[in-house]
């Protein structure tokens, strides 16, 4: 059996003072929006469109597809629009799914005590993130929150992290972002963010998947300094 070597986060929290954090798969259990996107939509895109569910996922699947890590990907209104659904209200009768992952609030409050400057920074948009916080009360820890539709670019683009660093005034060599999409660990990686960590466990019901080029972690205590 093949075992995928995992790089082992070592932080040094005396050279960090700013947190920057991914909320869906990182913070929040990504089962949620898998669920929804993959199940749950496709059943009531299937009902209203007098369609098979496969034959729905299938051009559901598509679709997305077609817009994955751009801002189009991430629009309730877009995709309302596009479906003709609504997706918003479709997402509050699942929320019940909306989960924080084990060991958030821990390191949260570790944050909260060490001073930390805490930055939510997601590619959510304004509604879904309203969903989510009506669940999963992770506001009251965050010194800020930026959508990525506030900055006008995805954060899988290189352009989004320079943006990001002059609305926020953080320094990059004193800032940590944790993540659980590669793509935006590279492109804050090229922006020159020093210290990168990926989520390897972004959903309860998946495999857990080690980056193989960055720190990865499955649960935020590793974060934690050791006593
Ligand atoms: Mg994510």
């Amino acid at each position: 059996m093949l075992v995928m070597e995992r790089i082992e986060p070592h932080l040094d929290w005396e050279q960090i003072d700013t947190v920057l954090l991914d909320m869906d798969g990182t913070l929040l259990d990504r089962h949620f929006d898998d669920y929804f996107w993959h199940s749950y939509l496709p059943e009531n895109y299937a009902l209203v469109h007098d369609l098979d569910v496969d034959e729905a996922r299938h051009r559901l699947r598509r679709e997305y597809e077609r817009r994955e890590g751009t801002l189009a990907w991430t629009n309730l209104d877009y995709w309302s629009e596009v479906l003709g659904l609504d997706i918003p209200e479709l997402k509050r009768r699942v929320d019940v799914l909306v989960a924080v992952h084990p060991h958030v609030f821990d390191f949260l409050k570790f944050c909260r005590e060490k001073k930390k400057h805490l930055c939510l920074v997601t590619n959510a948009h304004p509604k879904t993130l309203q969903i989510k916080m009506a669940r999963a009360s992770l506001l009251p820890y965050c010194d800020q929150v930026v959508c990525a539709e506030e900055i006008g670019l995805a954060k899988e683009e290189a352009a989004f992290w320079p943006l990001l660093q002059q609305r926020l005034g953080y320094d990059n060599r004193r800032t940590m972002l944790a993540d659980d999409t590669e793509r935006v660990l590279e492109a804050a990686h090229r922006a020159g963010l020093a210290y990168l960590i990926h989520v390897a466990r972004a959903s309860s019901r998946t495999t857990v998947s080690f980056s193989r080029k960055y720190p990865s972690i499955i649960f935020f205590n590793e974060l934690l300094p050791r006593e």
